[in-house]
């Protein structure tokens, strides 16, 4: 899929742009280039755009400011780039409203796959249809019935839990973060209290998961968040 869709990779490192300009431009998306923030915005305020890749390190802005501007006019997909030692940036990206993220160095693969799941996901916004079931291995959520299985078999959740499972399954394949799960399911009064999280990721992870401390969909993103797993 995703042929002709343009990207805007906003990077002021030339290397990186350079691996990104090759790796998109053989996997038939059309690509446009900015070194700043500055100039990134301008290119996507005047542009339709699939895709932005934005880098946390630019020379005039941070990633966050452009972050936060984009989101004040569109919902484009944003996956940030981050460096190791960035993770309170990256955290903050994400909560301002970027997509997903990839550390430094990341590999083609990865790349590709991060976004495979924004543009899905975009779209599926889009099509404001987004199917009401959710399955991946064997485990399947269904949002109309609020019914959840594993292997067939009817998993009992508590409501917290489910709301847990539901705002995961919502944000499927993307990384949620700690503070947007407390929100979300909790209440924003609660965005702090990370030790809630922790303690009903593990009560669910032991209902849905096999092998809870091995697990397969519930993905740990460490020190960020969560991101339930779509393949
Ligand atoms: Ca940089």
């Amino acid at each position: 899929m995703s042929t002709d869709q343009l990207v805007l990779v906003i990077e002021d490192e030339p290397q990186i742009r350079r691996f990104l300009r090759a790796t998109l431009v053989n996997h038939g998306y059309r690509l446009i280039e900015a070194i700043n923030a500055q100039e990134g915005l301008a290119h996507a305020a005047t542009h339709n755009l699939a895709l932005i890749i934005l880098d946390l390190g630019l020379p005039d802005l941070d990633g966050l400011d452009v972050t936060r501007q984009v989101r004040e006019w569109s919902d484009v997909p944003i996956l940030v780039l981050s460096a190791r030692g960035q993770e309170q940036d990256k955290i903050a990206a994400l909560d301002a409203g970027a997509d997903d993220y990839l550390t430094k160095p990341f590999g083609v693969g990865e790349l590709l796959a991060r976004m495979r799941v924004a543009l899905r996901h975009a779209q599926q916004a889009t099509d404001a249809s987004e199917e009401p079931i959710f399955e991946v291995g064997d485990l399947k959520v269904d949002l109309t019935r609020r019914q959840v299985t594993v292997a067939n078999e009817e998993v009992h959740l508590t409501p917290i839990e489910y709301n847990l499972l539901k705002t995961l399954v919502q944000h499927a394949g993307k990384v949620v973060t700690q503070t947007q799960l407390l929100k979300e399911v909790w209440g924003p009064a609660y965005a702090a209290e990370s030790h809630y999280l922790r303690v009903y990721m593990s009560q669910l992870r032991r209902k849905i998961e096999i092998d809870p401390a091995r697990p397969r969909y519930l993905l740990t993103e460490p020190g960020v968040g969560y991101r339930l797993k779509v393949e």
